[in-house]
């Protein structure tokens, strides 16, 4: 059976990933098919309700694909607006790189 919780932290992992490794200096078209990509995978997301709550989040929040920071940022701004609304903790967005990239320092 879907399991929403595995589900959720597999896709989390995925999607920080994907913009920890986005382009520094993108393209206009690479912004545009990474815009994209979200609004697809908003249609095709296996959480109906998960879906249905990003694609109203997109509807006022559009992607900053601008580069490999803000996209990062943007990503951890919205992660951090669904924590918030299941009551967990806000993560440190200066951090995302730590985590997803870099490695933890200690
Ligand atoms: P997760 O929230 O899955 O986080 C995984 C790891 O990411 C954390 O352990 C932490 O190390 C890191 N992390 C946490 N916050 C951030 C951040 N802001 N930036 C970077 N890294 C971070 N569940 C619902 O019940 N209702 C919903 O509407 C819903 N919508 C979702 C929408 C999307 C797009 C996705 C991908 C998932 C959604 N989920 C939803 C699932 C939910 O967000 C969690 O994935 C799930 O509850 C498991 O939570 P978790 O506590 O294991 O950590």
């Amino acid at each position: 059976p879907l399991d929403s919780e595995q589900l959720g932290r597999s896709t989390w992992a995925f999607l920080h990933t994907m913009a920890a490794y986005y382009p520094e200096r993108p393209s206009g078209a690479q912004q545009r098919d990474m815009r994209r990509f979200l609004h697809l995978f908003s249609q095709f997301y296996p959480c109906e309700q998960c879906a249905h709550d990003l694609r109203e989040r997109l509807r006022t929040n559009e992607p900053d694909t601008s580069n490999r920071h803000n996209f990062s940022q943007w990503l951890c701004l919205l992660h951090n607006e669904v924590n918030r609304k299941l009551g967990k903790t806000e993560f440190d967005c200066s951090r995302v790189d730590e985590r997803w990239r870099d490695g933890w320092k200690d």
